[in-house]
């Protein structure tokens, strides 16, 4: 391969020599990576997060994330999210906040392409349903079942079950199982800012998709402080705007709003607590990068609205419960007729016990394969 003699000087630099020129003191380097659970040579130009992100993308459990649900089904139409273009919302939003604070951008892009691999199909309706299903044997998150996916469920590799990613990359999800906890107060700024994008990205993404589908109307929303102060700003910039020109420029507008929040309030934390290390990160015991007190609050007042009018609407709820009937019925069906099961599913039975097993299987499956299967051997007519 020739380049020009300036970027061959550029593309010669090592990874380490190129972190150091981009990534600030508090950021994670490659570098100081604790490694995989089963060592692994250094890749000739891939450092250790990249590899992750790549193996992440490749994986079953990343494809399928395109025919879950996030809040809707696919059944309403094609306009509103699924889990993979919320996924990608989310890497998008967490990359930008990212790069302005010169941390490591593909340590966030694997954990932001990670956080929602473990959904069940049906999104939070299938987790609930088998958290209950498994409620005598530690019960079912997604957060959890995530790990278990990159750490054993993914069969990709001759040497090792699972993805066997960087230890970052697994804390960074483990993090995300108890927010409250130690761990995710001590999290790496980057696992911070992937679970500051989260909720950037659903609460601006919900609120478009239920407006969308007729679920809400834009004037209630307009009602809530935080879009009256948006549509505020967007009025400034642009005079008065109506319907879905207005509805555009306030979603842009609260996605910006969000991030410049995000980077402002974490620049200066991290100035004012003289933050310059991965350990004094660790070590400051709360969270540096979160929106700032007021945003707060209005999000949460948004939080409140979408739950009680979009989240617990009759439609979306009707979905939750068949949903559930249908994910209940099949649990107990492999149960009976674990032959049915698939033989990689089935030789975890003895490891893993039947119950788990089963709902390792049924958490795997998108939306429409689950109800395939459920047409193809569960439902009697
Ligand atoms: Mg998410």
């Amino acid at each position: 391969m020739t380049l020009p003699a300036d970027a061959t000087k550029r593309a010669g630099l090592t990874i380490d020599q190129r972190e150091r020129l981009l990534l600030a003191p508090y950021a994670m380097h490659s570098g100081d990576s604790r490694g995989r659970k089963h060592p692994e040579p250094a890749h000739a130009y891939r450092g250790p997060f990249q590899r992750d992100r790549d193996r992440i993308v490749h994986s079953a459990a990343y494809r399928r994330l395109s025919a879950k649900m996030q809040v809707f089904t696919g059944e309403l139409g094609d306009y509103h999210r699924t889990r993979l273009t919320h996924t990608h919302e989310v890497a998008s939003v967490a990359r930008t906040v990212g790069r302005a604070l010169a941390l490591h951008e593909d340590l966030i892009e694997a954990l932001a392409l990670a956080h929602d691999l473990g959904h069940p199909p049906f999104g939070h309706a299938g987790e609930d349903a088998l958290d209950e299903l498994l409620a005598d044997e530690g019960g079912f998150s997604h957060n959890r079942h995530a790990l278990r996916i990159v750490e054993e469920l993914e069969q990709r590799y001759p040497e090792f079950p699972g993805l066997n990613l960087s230890v970052e990359v697994l804390e960074g999800q483990a993090a995300r199982i108890d927010k409250r906890s130690t761990s995710a107060l001590q999290a790496l700024l980057e696992v911070q800012v992937v679970e500051a994008a989260d909720s950037v990205a659903y609460d601006t993404h919900d609120a478009d998709d239920a407006l969308e589908l007729g679920l809400l109307k834009l004037g209630e929303l307009l009602e809530l402080p935080l879009w009256a102060e948006a549509a505020r700003r967007v009025e400034r910039q642009y005079g008065k705007l109506s319907g879905k020109p207005l509805k555009r420029a306030v979603l842009h507008e609260l996605i910006d709003w969000q991030i410049g929040d995000l980077i402002d309030r974490a620049g200066r934390q991290l100035a004012a607590e003289a933050i310059d290390s991965v350990e004094a990160v660790r070590g400051c015991g709360h969270l540096l990068i979160e929106a700032s007190g007021e945003l707060t609050e209005l999000k949460r007042e948004l939080e409140r609205f979408l739950y009680e009018r979009v989240y617990r609407h009759p439609q979306v709820l009707q979905v939750r419960g068949d949903a559930q009937a249908m994910l209940r019925e099949m649990f107990a069906g492999y149960l009976a007729r674990p032959e049915l099961l698939p033989s990689g599913f089935a030789g975890r039975i003895e490891q893993a016990g039947l119950r788990r097993t089963v709902a390792d299987y049924l958490a795997g499956m998108t939306d429409r394969y689950a109800e395939q299967e459920y047409r193809r051997l569960f439902l009697r007519v």
